[in-house]
């Protein structure tokens, strides 16, 4: 059994084919996803989600990338995600890739996400691109290891994976890590302790191999684990049943079913 640690399904190019990708899930074992919000306009559309469907979970939060949308104060995002089915803040964090002047507003959103997660216990869901140092100052800045989280689609090498572990928090890879060149990527895998790693499409972007470049869905979560295994030599049962229950103990108000 699989999870999915972390998908868009509220997306239009998703959102149109539920039934299929709920099926596709089932038939690559992938048993939960979790729904991840990027803005509090769409957030309605993820807890419908979560809802209707058992092996679906939610989370709270508006990403950096998403400079035009309402800005969330920490009493905002306590109240949304009080809801039993929010099992996290986020995804907040940094990214300079698209935001060059490296915006202080980022950081602003950031800070306001940790402290909601400090103050609800939920962990956090962590976007970082072209930051990580910034990502990591803010982190500790603000108390963040007192309620950990996860690196989302993690892109960095070894040195910013284990300062991210000190910090207790879990590393999640996506299909980049089926790329034939993210050779620093296969090496993160490879040296994540299984207690501390999770899986993840970010669907519907970063399709893994052999579906590079098509739209990606939570039952790929699959070709992720797989590539994972092969890294360590482990079985994918082995490295099935590590993330699941790593994500289990993680977002403890997730409850199986
Ligand atoms: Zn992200
Ligand atoms: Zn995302």
């Amino acid at each position: 059994m699989l999870v999915d640690s972390h998908c868009h399904l509220d997306f239009p190019e998703l959102a149109e084919n539920l039934p299929q990708i709920l099926s596709l899930m089932q038939e690559n074992g992938v048993a939960y996803a979790l729904c991840v919000g990027v803005n509090l306009e769409n957030l309605p559309r993820i807890l419908a989600l979560a809802e209707a469907h058992a092996q679906l979970f939610a989370s709270v939060g508006v990403h950096p990338d998403n400079e035009t949308a309402a800005e969330p104060d920490v009493d905002s995002l306590l109240q949304l995600a009080a809801h039993p089915k929010v099992v996290a803040i986020g995804e907040t964090g940094l990214d300079y890739y698209w935001h060059k002047d490296q915006p202080e507003w980022q950081r602003q959103r950031f800070r306001q996400h940790i402290a909601a997660a400090r103050s609800c216990g939920k962990p956090l869901i962590v976007h970082t691109r072209n930051s990580a140092a910034d990502t990591l100052r803010l982190l500790r800045e603000e108390g963040a290891d007192r309620v950990g989280g996860v690196m989302h689609c993690f892109t960095e090498d070894w040195e910013i994976a284990s300062a991210a572990l000190d910090l207790g928090f879990y590393i999640s890879l996506s299909g980049i890590v089926t790329f034939k060149n993210a050779l620093v990527l296969k090496d993160v895998a490879r040296r994540v302790p299984l207690d501390r790693l999770l899986v993840e499409t970010d669907s519907p972007y970063l399709a893994p191999v052999p579906y590079r470049g098509k739209i990606n869905q939570p039952g790929y979560v699959r070709h992720v684990a797989e590539e994972i295994a092969r890294l360590r030599d482990v079985s994918l049962d082995e490295l099935a049943t590590a993330t699941t229950d790593n994500f289990f103990r993680l977002f403890k108000a997730a409850k199986r079913v």
